[in-house]
């Protein structure tokens, strides 16, 4: 997986779905995933996913990871409304609101979207146990 933070090219995260099981694409053959991320507030998305498709293999060509002579075989794009948390200015101080509003009212949150974080999978598996531990220890105490 690669990030690019350069404005100028359309994708921003690159993965290489191939490079984790040979059997995820046929013989002879590889298989790259773009991210272009989006934001209604901050980047809208202008026209359709399916636009970006020429874009992305033209910057996947100009930055060498297509080479001339590659024939892209397959090409879809997918529009995933909620995906990554934006960490804007005002992230910090709501999230300390937020989630002390919910504390007070003894609710518990967890995953990428309850702790408004940067989170992996397993990060996110990790949130959800310790929330179902605490919530598990209210309620023996309650039971007290
Ligand atoms: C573009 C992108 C690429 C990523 N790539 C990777 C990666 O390569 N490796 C990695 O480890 N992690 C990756 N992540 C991060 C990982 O996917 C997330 O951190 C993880 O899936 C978050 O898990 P979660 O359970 O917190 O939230 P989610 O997986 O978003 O699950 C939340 C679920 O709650 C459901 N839901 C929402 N509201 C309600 C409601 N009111 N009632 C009932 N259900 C509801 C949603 O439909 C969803 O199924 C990526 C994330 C994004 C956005």
């Amino acid at each position: 997986m690669t990030y690019f933070y350069d404005e100028d090219y359309t994708f921003t995260r690159l993965s290489f779905p191939h490079m984790l099981s040979p059997t995820n694409t046929p013989p002879g053959t590889g298989s790259i995933q773009a991210e272009v991320y989006f934001s209604e507030k901050y980047k809208p998305l202008t026209g359709t996913p399916d636009d970006l498709v020429e874009p992305v293999i033209r910057d996947l060509r100009r930055c060498g990871l297509i080479r001339e002579e590659d024939k892209v075989l397959f090409k879809k794009a997918v529009k995933l409304r909620y995906a990554n948390v934006i960490f804007d200015l005002d992230r910090a101080a709501a999230l300390k609101k937020v989630h002390a509003y919910l504390d007070d009212l003894g609710i518990a949150y967890c995953g990428r979207y309850g702790d408004w974080g940067y989170m992996w999978t397993d990060e996110s598996f990790i949130s959800g146990e310790k929330a179902a531990d605490g919530a598990l220890v209210a309620h023996s105490q309650a039971a007290r």
